[in-house]
């Protein structure tokens, strides 16, 4: 079967999804974006805009006309006139949308024309996953936080426009990106990072998604690719990550992830802004003050701040998780409840700033990629409050102690790096001690408690035959 056969990003073949022969890289499939910052010209700034009105426009038509449906029959079952005959409803399927605006785009927007009909076709799908996941929501068939009825799009909502069809991709230079309609636009940075894999055959282009975000103008494309990842460097380390309040991040190994290096003058930068802002004439609702221009050009500069202090974060968060995973076989990782962190105020700040949700996100992904296995410890394990080195747990530590002191074995260590340890002792416990099979901190009767999360099949990181080198170029196409 020569079409199941791929190369490993060092050219390496291996005959179907599973592990390189030479190095053991790990071959996953997986849908992962790229985004690419744009510098486009007056001109094509223009049509951007354009085609995310039309967006937005489409939305909005939408949205109206299923409103008037649903009040309309909301009414007359009220009434309970008219029974025999209700108003038939109106379907909110992205086609049966598609297929109305198609009839009424004439007199809704005779601009049409102008923008690629995939513009409209976008805001009417996310018309479409709007009402489908508000309908969800109300049934009880959707996990998570309610979704309320879709609002209209006003004239400052966030601008952005996907294309599925037509003619979209790289540019063969790496520096320019192509859109239907719009053309070929200049990409800030290289393109590079994708068009190796679109060159090598490793990825297809599902979509691509322009957004304008603080600022700046974006796309975004939804890549089927072919990774291999290679395979944890050392596959029967065991690390436990506490993620620091002052730091980003500290290690059982004893390391301490500093927090990116332009996070602190962008904050110090940002309160200056803030009170900046504060100075300026700001708008009010009750006296119906307009704000005045020099405090939306505080606004915009505030804004393009935090993206920057955003970036910088994930920057740092991305370098982190990716050695990580390329190193340790195991990690271990807190299950922390930060929506609930979030609610305390004292905490929120730190909390929501040193982006735990996003770490836990990043290395759950990129555990999967390496194949190194990911545990995540329960939420009410005592990580903070217990020895490392004689495991006899306190009963209070208080959030300003910075330093661990045990009562009963008299160790003193940085409170951080307790945590890290005495997360990374779970794996060790779980792994020494195969009678019980399970970890100490697990309750009785609750086996979910303490959740691994096993990658599907392993690295094993076997040299290749002699022969299967100068093989390569025959069985990699
Ligand atoms: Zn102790």
């Amino acid at each position: 079967m020569w079409s199941n056969v791929f190369v490993c990003g060092l050219g390496y073949p291996f005959a179907a999804m599973g592990t390189c022969v030479r190095y053991g890289h790990r071959v996953s499939s997986v849908i992962q974006a790229y985004r690419f910052a744009l510098d486009p010209n007056s001109g094509q700034e223009q049509a951007l805009r354009s085609h995310c009105g039309g967006q937005r426009r489409a939305f909005n038509w939408g949205l109206a006309r299923i409103k008037a449906n649903l009040d309309q029959r909301a009414a007359e079952k009220t009434y309970g006139v008219a029974e025999d005959e209700p108003t038939t409803p109106v379907s909110w399927s992205a086609y049966s949308l598609r297929k109305d605006w198609n009839q009424a785009k004439d007199t809704v927007a005779p601009w049409w024309a102008e923008n690629s009909k995939e513009a409209y076709s976008s805001g009417l799908a996310n018309l479409a996953t709007a009402l489908g996941n508000w309908a969800d929501s109300k049934r009880g068939e959707r996990k998570g936080h309610r979704f309320g009825f879709p609002r209209f799009k006003g004239k400052r909502s966030g601008l952005s426009c996907r294309f599925t069809t037509g003619a979209f991709g790289l540019a063969d230079d790496r520096r320019h990106v192509k859109l239907p309609r719009i053309g070929t636009i200049r990409t800030h940075e290289s393109t590079r990072k994708l068009a190796r894999h679109v060159e090598r055959g490793t990825a297809r282009i599902r979509s691509a998604t322009v957004s304008l975000r603080a600022g700046r103008w974006f796309v975004s494309f939804s890549v089927e690719i072919t990774r291999a990842d290679p395979a944890p460097a050392r596959l029967d380390s065991v690390v436990g990550i506490d993620l620091g309040v002052k730091s980003l991040a500290v290690l059982s190994t004893g390391e301490t992830v500093p927090n990116p290096r332009h996070l602190e003058t962008a904050l110090r930068e940002l309160r200056r802004l803030q009170r900046q802002a504060a100075r300026r004439v700001a708008p009010d609702r009750r006296t119906r003050q307009q704000p005045s221009g020099r405090w939306r050009k505080t606004q915009a500069r505030i804004t393009r701040l935090h993206a920057a202090v955003a970036n910088a974060r994930r920057d740092g968060l991305h370098k982190l998780t990716t050695r990580l995973a390329r190193t340790h076989g195991a990690m271990v990782i807190e299950d922390l409840n930060v929506s609930g962190m979030t609610r305390n105020r004292r905490l929120a700040r730190h909390v929501a700033g040193a982006g735990m949700a996003e770490l836990r996100r990043q290395i759950e992904y990129k555990a999967r990629w390496a194949g190194a296995r990911l545990h995540v410890a329960d939420r009410w394990y005592p990580s903070s409050k217990t020895c490392s080195a004689c495991g006899v747990a306190k009963a209070k530590l208080r959030l300003s102690e910075r330093t661990f002191r045990c009562d009963a074995c008299g160790l003193v260590l940085d409170r951080d790096l307790n945590a890290a340890r005495n997360l990374a002792a779970l794996v060790h416990r779980e792994t020494s001690s195969p009678s019980c099979g399970a970890t100490q901190n697990e309750p009785a009767g609750n086996p979910l408690k303490t959740r691994t999360a096993r990658a599907t099949g392993t690295a094993t990181g076997r040299p290749a035959p002699a022969g299967q080198r100068r093989r390569r170029k025959a069985t990699a196409v």
